[in-house]
């Protein structure tokens, strides 16, 4: 995976600013695989597309991940430093396009959800009911008379064989030693940094662009070091 350009990654911001956190993540993945069709992408497992978005980001960013974190006991603050392959179970391992389940002596086939099955859910806050919409679509056997503790155990199956679709961190806090597991989400935590670096670039831009002149294009077609040179040089 290379890592998008200034003008690229800028690009993406402008498009998906006002877009939900599924179609960041498609917007981010078609900029960076323009060889790959829309609904290719949008029909990756949640894990492959986070796996390429981690790889993204690394290329991007670094392999160098910094969050926050608040202990849900006693409310201190910490500071969690991880790397890209802290978070990556099994590059190499894609999981497989349908699962053949044998659950409480039913058989049952399902695909595991993707974009396009989320991007579907046409009521997203109601859990249950999103469940269900989800389920429709990826039990490839039908569900009719498929009791709910079968589905439940659908549902875990799904996760299990798609394990980056849903990375946990354990979590220690230093203060009062209580221990506990953070979902971390690959899309939000891209994106927030995304955002941080596009408001600082367009700080950059404007700088430079009221000290020479220069257009909004060349600027960004100089290389980060050069910017930081030229910035110095006017005192941004
Ligand atoms: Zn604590």
């Amino acid at each position: 995976m290379r890592a998008l350009s200034a003008t690229e990654l800028l690009g993406v911001w402008e498009r998906a600013f006002s877009q939900s956190s599924i179609q960041r993540a498609l917007a981010l993945l078609a900029a960076a695989c323009p060889e790959s069709p829309p609904d290719a992408l949008a029909g990756l497992s949640i894990g492959q597309r986070d796996a390429r978005l981690l790889a993204l980001r690394e290329a991007t960013f670094g392999a160098e991940f910094i969050a926050l974190a608040r202990c849900p006991a006693c409310g201190g603050s910490m500071e969690l430093i991880f790397h890209a392959e802290d978070l990556r179970i099994s590059p190499e391992a894609e999981p497989p396009p349908e699962l053949a389940l044998q659950i409480e002596g039913r058989d049952l086939r399902v695909r595991l959800p993707t974009s396009a099955d989320l991007l579907a859910i046409t009521r997203p806050d109601d859990l249950a009911a999103a469940r269900d919409q989800l389920l429709a679509r990826c039990l490839l056997s039908g569900r009719d008379q498929v009791p709910e503790p079968v589905l439940d155990a659908v549902v875990e199956q799904m996760a299990l064989a798609d394990p980056l679709g849903d990375i946990q961190l354990a979590l220690r806090c230093a203060g009062c030693g209580h221990a506990w597991q953070a979902v971390f989400d690959i899309v939000s935590f891209f994106w927030r940094e995304i955002h941080a670096w596009a408001r600082g670039l367009l700080r950059e831009v404007h700088t430079l662009a009221s000290a020479y002149n220069w257009r909004e294009a060349d600027i960004l077609a100089l290389s980060p070091a050069r910017r930081r040179l030229y910035l110095e040089m006017v005192g941004g």
